[in-house]
């Protein structure tokens, strides 16, 4: 039976417009998760806690996730995947991770076979997410995948198909979700708290610097919007609490023809929701900006440093917003370890990573095309 959801996550799911989303997997987890949950405390010698290892150990695994795996309660660095031999003497010193939980991209498959790994987490380029996925659900594992899921919606298909054949959780991680600024806009959008939203926008941009793999269209699938555009969609969505009908899109101009052979620069694009509200948002690899606002009817919310690891910053019309600043990576995993132990959906599902790349992917044909894409 499934157990009971705390209403405020139930409240979530529905203004983020997952509870929407006819989930085909929530009865398949609430089926299997509970009787799974006690099997995998008893197998995880951490006191229960759940066991993750880490798929490539880059800059966003070695700097923000490993250190927050550190503060969680219900999860522990468990194993690492990695084909850089040279990293594994750093990572066996600094976190105790003992030989047999140390793999590499041949061996990948044989974590089918250790009790000590319960949750993979994909951290690689986004062209191999889909892989990573499929392959840790066939060896039985539960699954967080990196933003964007993937590059194409037929991935995140095989992706979701993947997690209900195995009958494991499948989280995108978002980390926003879990971070109060950002949940203040929630808040405010979904509860209309300063009455309708008249305009909305956002907008995430940094330098990029030459010769990464994020300018490479074939492993990221495109330029800032699949790498950090995506947190304006997410943004635009939960501050609306909606989904967008239609969207439309601009280029900007590439001033730097060498970096930018082959993805955009920057980029525009509006989406349109079923109330007739036309949100904008903006995306850069050259420019920086990082801000989500509303103007309702009562005066203007608005985060002026919305999406980075900490330091949010936002105001409503009473004045500055104060919330803790909390580790966003920590919280994260710690609540989707939490939807797995308690056979609850997660709040940011295959489902919604699935939704994005549509997203994604129809703002760059309305770029392509300079036409209206419908997304209904
Ligand atoms: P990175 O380049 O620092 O790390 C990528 C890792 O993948 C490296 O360890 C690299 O060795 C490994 N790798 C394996 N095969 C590779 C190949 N063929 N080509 C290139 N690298 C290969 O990247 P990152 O910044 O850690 O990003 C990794 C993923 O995490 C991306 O999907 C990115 O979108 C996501 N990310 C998310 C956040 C967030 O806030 N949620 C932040 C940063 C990155």
């Amino acid at each position: 039976m499934k157990k009971k959801q705390h209403p405020s996550r139930r409240q979530f799911l529905y203004n983020i417009g997952v509870a929407g989303m006819g989930l085909p997997l929530l009865s398949a987890y609430s089926k299997c998760n509970e009787a799974n949950s006690n099997q995998e405390k008893m197998a995880n010698p951490k006191k229960g806690k759940l066991g993750i290892a880490l798929v490539g150990l880059g800059n966003y695994a070695t700097n923000q996730l490993a250190p927050a795996l550190q503060q969680t309660e219900e999860c522990y660095l468990a194993g690492i995947v990695t084909g850089t031999p040279s990293k594994i003497p750093v990572w066996k010193e600094k976190y105790g991770i003992p030989d047999q939980n140390i793999y590499n991209y041949d061996n990948y498959d044989a974590i089918k076979n250790n009790p000590d790994i319960d949750i993979i987490y994909v951290v690689l380029p986004n062209n191999m997410h889909a892989e990573y996925t499929i392959r840790a659900f066939e060896a039985g594992k539960h699954v967080i995948c990196e933003k964007p899921m993937a590059i194409q919606v037929e991935e995140c298909d095989r992706m979701i198909a993947a997690a209900k054949k195995a009958g494991k959780h499948l989280s995108i991680g978002y980390r926003l979700h879990f971070e109060p600024y950002n949940l203040e806009m929630v808040r405010c959008g979904t509860k209309n708290i300063y009455g309708k939203i008249n305009k909305l926008s956002g907008g995430f941009g940094f330098r990029a610097g030459p010769s990464q793999w994020r300018l490479t269209k074939k492993y990221a699938g495109g330029g800032p919007l699949m790498d950090v555009g995506i947190y304006v969609i997410q943004g635009l969505c939960y501050t609306s609490g909606m989904e967008p009908i239609a969207v439309t899109a601009q280029e900007g101009v590439k001033t730097d023809l060498e970096r930018f052979k082959e993805v955009e620069q920057s980029l525009s694009w509006q989406m349109e929701f079923p109330n007739g509200l036309i949100a904008e948002g903006h995306t850069s690899y050259q420019d920086n900006m990082n801000f989500l606002r509303a103007e309702a009817e009562r005066g203007v919310f608005e985060l002026t440093s919305a999406y980075n690891y900490t330091g949010q910053r936002g105001s409503t019309p009473e004045g500055p917003m104060n919330f803790p600043h909390i580790n966003q990576q920590a919280r994260q995993m710690d609540g989707i370890a939490r939807s797995i132990q308690n056979g609850e959906q997660s709040i940011v599902p295959g489902e919604m990573g699935r939704r994005d790349v549509k997203y994604l992917q129809a703002i760059y044909e309305a770029m392509r095309t300079g036409k209206k894409v419908s997304l209904v």
